[in-house]
C-alpha cells in the first residue's frame, strides 16, 4: 500500500489522504508526492542579523507540524531550512541596505566577510536553540546562503543566457516583463506592487517589479563575472532549494508576507532558468500579530522566546497556544493568552502523569485524530479531541496515555515527560530532593526515598508517582 493514493486507507481503515491549502491554486488539494511515500520540503529560513522573534518562530512550528503530519502518515522526509546570512535587504521590497551589513554597523564590527559570518553564526546558534526549546524536529540540512555563492552565480548565468537578466549600474536585474505569468502565486495584481507597496527607486530598472539577482558592493562581497558584490535574497532560495531537493520539489513554505514578492520572484527565476516548476505546493502561515499588527523587528516591541521565559512562560506553552489556532488564521499575541495556554498545558501534563503505562491506542480516537490532522493540519480540533479523550469515562486510563502519546507524535508537546522545569514554579531545592528521591527509588532504597518524600512535603510540595518518574505538585 502506498501513502500517496487519494482516498487510500491504511490497515486500520483510516484515511491516509493529506489535504493542504495550496496558495498556487487557491484551494485545498489532496497531496500527491513526486515520489511515493516521500516528501521534500523547503522552508524559507531566518535572516540571522538578530534573534528570531516569536512571529518568525510561528513559521517553524507550522513547518514542524507539517513534517510531523507526513511522518505520522508513514512518509520519509527531506526538510531544508536555509540560513540567510547575506543578501536580504532591509526592505522586503528589494531596496535599502543588506541586513547583515546593517548588523555589523550596529555591533561596531568591521565590514568584512569574516565578521559577517561570525555575527551570523551567533544568531544562527540562537535560532537552533529556539527550535530545540520548541521541540521542533531537526531538519535534514540548514544550508547557509554564504556557502552557495557559486550556485547563485550559475543560476544568474543561466538566466542571462535565457535572456531574463540585464546589468545596470548598481547590479544585475531580473526582467519580470519577460516572464509571462509573473505574480501568479496568490494572483498578485502587479499594480499593487508598484509605487508605495513595492518601491523601485532605480530609474535604470526596466520595470518597477524587476528585482536584484546580484547587487554590486565595493566594500564587501564576492567577485562575480558582473562585478564585486552579493547575491539577491530571492536567488539564494531558488539556488539552495534546487540543490538540496531537485526541481521541481514537493512543498515550499513561508509566512504570508513572502507571497507577493519573495516567492513570486523565486518562481520567476527558477522557472525562467530551467523551464519546470520550482515547487508543486506552496503553503503559507498567517501572521502572529501584536495589538493586531504583524509582529516585526522593524516595528519594534517584538517578543523573543527568551522574553517569554523571563516572564515564566515556557516555550512549549507557546507551542501549545499556537496549536489552539489554525496555521492559516492570524493569532494575536498577549502574555495573558500564553499564560492561559500554559495552565491548560499543565493540566494536560498532569492528566498524563496520572495515567499508568501499558495501554494500547484507542483505534476510534486515533482515526478521528488522523482525519483532523490530515485535513489541512487542523490542530485546534485535534487538541479539542485530546481533551474529549481525557474526559471520556469509557476509555481506560492506560489506553488514554497510549493514545495521547500517539497524538503527541504530531503535537510535539513532550507529553511523555514530566512537567518541564520552566513550567512549574518549583524551587530548585525541591526539584533536587525529588531527583535524589528518584535515584533512591530506582536503587530500591525505600527508607531513603520515604525520608526524602517527607522533606519535600515539609517544604509544601507533594509527589505523584507515575510512569517514568514522579510529578511534583504544590500542595493545595
Ligand atoms: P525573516 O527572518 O524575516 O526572513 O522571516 C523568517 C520567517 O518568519 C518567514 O517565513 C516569514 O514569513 C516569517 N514571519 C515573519 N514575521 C512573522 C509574523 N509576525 N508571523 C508569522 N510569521 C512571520
Ligand atoms: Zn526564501
Amino acid at each position: 500500500m502506498v501513502a500517496h493514493q487519494a482516498q487510500e486507507l491504511d490497515m486500520k481503515g483510516h484515511t491516509t489522504e493529506i489535504k493542504l491549502f495550496n496558495t498556487l491554486s487557491g484551494k485545498k488539494e489532496a497531496f500527491k508526492p513526486l515520489r511515493a511515500g516521500h516528501v521534500g520540503m523547503y522552508h524559507c529560513g531566518p535572516t540571522v542579523y538578530d534573534d528570531a522573534h516569536i512571529g518568525n518562530l510561528r513559521s517553524y512550528v507550522f513547518a514542524d507540524i507539517l513534517r510531523r503530519t507526513f511522518e505520522y502518515n508513514g512518509y520519509s522526509i527531506d526538510q531544508i531550512v536555509n540560513i540567510t546570512d547575506v543578501g536580504h535587504l532591509t526592505s522586503d521590497a528589494d531596496e535599502g541596505e543588506d541586513k547583515m551589513t546593517k548588523a555589523l554597523k550596529r555591533l561596531g564590527k568591521p565590514l568584512t566577510l569574516d565578521a559577517m559570518r561570525e555575527t551570523a553564526s551567533v544568531y544562527e546558534d540562537h535560532f537552533k536553540e529556539d527550535l530545540v526549546l520548541l521541540d521542533i524536529e531537526t531538519p535534514s540540512a540548514f544550508p547557509r546562503a554564504s556557502d552557495h555563492i557559486k550556485d547563485d552565480i550559475e543560476l544568474i548565468h543561466t538566466l542571462e543566457k535565457n535572456g531574463y537578466a540585464y546589468k545596470i549600474s548598481r547590479g544585475v536585474c531580473f526582467d519580470t516583463s519577460k516572464f509571462g505569468t509573473y505574480g501568479k502565486l496568490g494572483n498578485i495584481k502587479l499594480d499593487s506592487l508598484k509605487d508605495g507597496a513595492r518601491v523601485s527607486t532605480d530609474p535604470e530598472k526596466r520595470n518597477q517589479t524587476d528585482f536584484w539577482l546580484w547587487k554590486f558592493d565595493d566594500n564587501l562581497g564576492w567577485d562575480s563575472p558582473w562585478g564585486r558584490g552579493f547575491p539577491g535574497w530571492h536567488i539564494e532560495c531558488s539556488a539552495m532549494s534546487r540543490k538540496y531537493l531537485g526541481q521541481p520539489f514537493d512543498i515550499h513554505t513561508g509566512g504570508i508576507d513572502h507571497i507577493p514578492v519573495h516567492h513570486n520572484n523565486e518562481i520567476a527565476q527558477s522557472e525562467a532558468a530551467y523551464g519546470v516548476p520550482l515547487a508543486r505546493y506552496w503553503i503559507h502561515n498567517a501572521f502572529l500579530t501584536m495589538n493586531r499588527s504583524k509582529m516585526a523587528k522593524s516595528a519594534g516591541g517584538f517578543v523573543t522566546l527568551k522574553t517569554l521565559v523571563t516572564n515564566d512562560l515556557s516555550p512549549l506553552a507557546y507551542r501549545y497556544w499556537l496549536l489552539t489556532g489554525h496555521y492559516r488564521s492570524p493569532m494575536d499575541f498577549s502574555y495573558e493568552a500564553i499564560k492561559a495556554a500554559q495552565n491548560a498545558y499543565k493540566r494536560l501534563q498532569e492528566a498524563m502523569a496520572g495515567y499508568p503505562e501499558g495501554g494500547k491506542v484507542d483505534a476510534g480516537f486515533v482515526g478521528r485524530f488522523k482525519a483532523l490532522i490530515n485535513d489541512d493540519l487542523d490542530t485546534p480540533k485535534a487538541l479539542a479531541l485530546a481533551w474529549e479523550l481525557i474526559k471520556d469515562a469509557g476509555v481506560d486510563d492506560a489506553d488514554k496515555r497510549a493514545t495521547l502519546l500517539d497524538f503527541d507524535r504530531v503535537f510535539g508537546l513532550k507529553l511523555g515527560s514530566l512537567p518541564c522545569p520552566t513550567d512549574e514554579v518549583i524551587p530548585d531545592n525541591v526539584r533536587a530532593l525529588a531527583d535524589e528521591r528518584e535515584q533512591a527509588r530506582q536503587a530500591k532504597d525505600w527508607k531513603k526515598a520515604d525520608k526524602l518524600r517527607g522533606e519535600i512535603e515539609r517544604l509544601g510540595y507533594e509527589l505523584r508517582d507515575a510512569a517514568g518518574g514522579a510529578a511534583i505538585k504544590k500542595k493545595v
